[in-house]
């Protein structure tokens, strides 16, 4: 008899691995046991050379479905004497062993057959979930993993649940969140704070199809639902949430989606994941209201997550908005109390439960670009996966990154993982803000973390440096585009000394290392330190923060620098005109800026396709990279590349003018394609000079699909790293912030 110590690393507690393996083991009649601990899954077997292998080919190729193997790592056991007689599952490590937590993950196949059958003791159950499915981070309320240390404490099994918890062949075996209707959380409906009579889903569908507005309580907040087919619902809804343009989420079941949209086989997996994203997707097949999302052609489509959405999806059989429940910009309602006062004049039904929310995770955004799936918005279902640190970083310690002041979001180092926090929002509204800082505290206490630096933005006055600075820890400030070159970087496991890269980081507004606001540059560097090697022709931003929100005044300030003014005065309004042209040459509140973002603001001004005030952040870029797709033009506007490397827009203005100004989808294609081309020049440039050994792209305007499609094209033949799993805009500013500091101090 041999032995082999296995330890396997990676998303493996918490996911049924311990149970697995011993089916596994049970099955090639090894002996030994299994344990969680700090690192990970420790296995100890003993029998022949076959059934070890078949214990190894089976790691990697069974392993249960929420279940993410990073590695693998075989040594040699010596087998005690007397030798084990079975094989068992041992007691976890001392309190602290079990460090991760799992995100939570959609109702999976089996939980969902369970609740269609009417002779299972979960038919038509709502929180029906087992080892492969369920909550898991949204109910969690400390470490390590275990049912007293989740919302489900309030809740005792009854004995059926607790024979299936306790079976190592049961799908619920250590299912912490396990219910059933005799014992778990039961969910009802309620009116003007009246407990209705019936089935929560049954009278939920009854409101919808009626037109009516419903509050439900999901899995890490309430939604509000209405019925997307019916246009005066959707306007009923926007108005009582004041929300006029913001794209709004959809879900439905697969066949509902597929009457409405032509999803491609990679977002149908993208979709159907256990993460259970929105996943941006084409209009196609039945039309829906234009008001689901005006001017765009792109509708967020999720499927049902959890068993009361398959309940509610099956009984409406159309699709239902469901966006995030809150009040203009504050952050999700998730408890029961809340959500009564605070959504009592915008929903006329809610379906409550009672099973707690203990954190509250937005539904994650994704999509699938030419490079393949991106995250737009990180949050439930991803969260808190963690990601490898790259070769090189294994000494880094405990480092805490701070994030920027919009999308913020948090990342923690430590054991060589780096965690990159939930979508928190922008961080200007007061109720974000107190969100922040609790979840500051939540991560850092749940995780047990002590950081000996913390990672800020340049820019002393986002609220996010100044509690960093306040911190009393040593302080590392990385510059804002910097960060997003790291991030990408990071996510591609790119080696602390893998040299430097060409990063074409194209944003919206940052910080630059010397004291102007920057947004579309390409930086020549590492983790460690960088150059900016090209960069947009700086523009004045007439306004400061107007300019953000009112594209036409970064219009009025481009076509000036263009020498265009006489346009100008076409298409912008004359006292508004007047007054800011003042301001620019005053100098008087109209910083300098090479910010990619409002160049895109100020193009798709110059179409009509913006509105004059934006309700909401990205509304003119969206609508303009919308226009863009429409047309199959193969022409670009010219941007002149100096040797400096910086690209004017000048002569893209002048050539716009000289074909006539029009408004067209062919204008907003040449506009997207000649910016590519000027940026992958100068990136090309430093990597066949030899100065970078690759391309990365990173900057909150990598999400634009067509931008992307033509960098890629004109970069072609070049290595390029590409944003996947974290967010190219700020919400993967942190885990870049915390690479640089890390870098600094290795
Ligand atoms: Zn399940
Ligand atoms: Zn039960
Ligand atoms: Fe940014």
């Amino acid at each position: 008899m041999q032995g082999w110590e296995i330890r396997v690393r990676g998303q493996v507690q918490g996911v049924g691995f311990r149970p697995f393996v011993w089916a596994v083991a049970r099955r090639a009649g090894l002996v030994g046991h299994v344990l969680n601990d700090a690192e990970g899954v420790l296995i100890r077997i003993a029998g022949d050379e076959d059934a070890c292998a078949q214990m190894q080919r089976a790691l990697r190729a069974e392993a249960p479905a929420l279940a993410r193997v990073d590695a693998i790592e075989l040594r040699r056991w010596s087998v005690p004497e007397p030798a084990p007689e079975g094989f068992d599952i041992a007691a976890s490590g001392p309190a602290g062993a079990e460090t991760r937590v799992t995100p939570d993950a959609a109702t999976c196949a089996d939980c969902h057959a369970e609740i269609l059958d009417r002779g299972a003791r979960r038919f038509r159950y709502p929180f029906t979930n087992c080892t492969n499915c369920g909550p898991r981070f949204t109910i969690i309320t400390g470490l390590p993993y275990d049912r007293p240390n989740t919302t489900m404490a309030a809740f005792e099994m009854c004995p059926a649940c607790r024979a299936e918890y306790q079976d190592p062949g049961d799908r619920r075996f250590h299912a912490q969140p396990i219910a059933c209707p005799d014992c778990g959380p039961r969910a009802w409906a309620e009116r003007g704070g009246e407990v209705l009579e019936g089935e929560a889903v049954a009278l939920a569908a009854e409101a919808l199809l009626g037109g009516e507005i419903v509050a439900i309580k999901g899995l890490g907040g309430f939604h509000l639902a209405c019925d997307a087919t019916n246009a005066e619902a959707v306007a009923r809804l926007r108005t009582r949430k004041h929300r006029p343009t913001k794209p709004l989420a959809l879900m439905a079941a697969r066949a509902v989606l597929a009457r409405h949209a032509a999803p491609s086989r990679e977002e149908w997996s993208l979709l159907a994941e256990p993460a259970a994203p929105i996943v941006l997707l084409g209009r196609a097949g039945e039309a829906l209201p234009e008001a689901l999302a005006p001017g765009i052609d792109l509708l967020g489509w999720m499927l049902p997550y959890t068993p009361l959405h398959h309940l509610l999806c099956a009984a409406v059989d159309r699709p239902l908005v469901m966006t995030s429940a809150n009040v203009s910009g504050a952050p999700q309602v998730i408890g029961n109390e809340e959500a009564r006062t605070k959504l009592a004049m915008i929903a006329d039904l809610f379906v409550m439960h009672d099973r707690e929310i203990a954190r509250r995770l937005d539904d994650s955004v994704e999509r699938v670009l030419p490079s393949g799936p991106m995250v737009l918005r990180r949050a439930r279902g991803r969260v808190p996966g963690t990601l490898p640190l790259p070769e090189g970083f294994a000494d880094a310690g405990q480092v805490l990154a701070l994030g920027g002041q919009m999308k913020a979001a948090l990342c923690l180092t430590k054991n060589g993982q780096a965690l990159l926090g939930h979508h928190l929002g922008e961080l200007d509204e007061a109720e974000t803000w107190a969100a922040w800082q609790a979840a500051l505290s939540d991560y850092r206490e749940l995780f047990d973390h002590r950081p000996e630096v913390v990672a800020v933005d340049l820019h002393p006055g986002y609220l996010a440096t100044r509690a960093g600075e306040a911190m009393g820890l040593d302080l590392e400030r990385v510059q804002h585009h910097h960060a997003h070159l790291a991030a990408v970087l990071g996510e591609n496991g790119w080696p602390l000394d893998g040299g430097k890269v060409a990063g074409i980081v194209l944003d919206g507004l940052g910080l630059g290392a010397d004291g102007s606001i920057w947004g579309g540059e390409v930086l020549l560097g590492d983790y460690r330190g960088f150059e900016r090697a090209g960069y947009l022709r700086p523009a004045p931003l007439p306004g400061g923060d107007a300019a953000n929100r009112e594209p036409w005044r970064n219009l009025l300030a481009r076509l000036d620098q263009a020498g265009l003014s006489e346009l100008a005065d076409r298409l912008v309004p004359a006292p508004a005109r007047t007054v800011l042209r003042q301001a620019i040459a005053a100098g008087v509140n109209a910083p300098m800026s090479s910010s990619a973002g409002r160049l895109f603001d100020a193009f798709s001004a110059a179409l009509g396709m913006a509105p004059a005030r934006m309700s909401h952040e990205g509304e003119a870029a969206m609508r303009f990279e919308a226009a863009a797709a429409r047309s199959t033009t193969q022409e670009a506007y010219p941007f002149a590349v100096s040797s400096c490397g910086e690209i004017d827009p000048a002569q893209m203005w002048q050539a716009w003018q000289a074909d006539g100004a029009p408004k067209t989808p062919g204008a907003a294609a040449r506009f997207h394609r000649g910016l590519a081309n000027a940026f992958a020049e100068v990136a090309r440039g430093l990597v066949e000079s030899g100065r970078a050994e690759a391309v990365a792209l990173s900057g909150g305007v990598m999400q634009n699909a067509v931008l992307l499609a033509h960098l890629i094209e004109a970069l072609d033949g070049l290595p390029l790293l590409l944003h996947h799993a974290v967010p190219a805009n700020d919400g993967g500013l942190a885990l870049g912030q915390a690479l640089v500091a890390a870098a600094r101090r290795l």
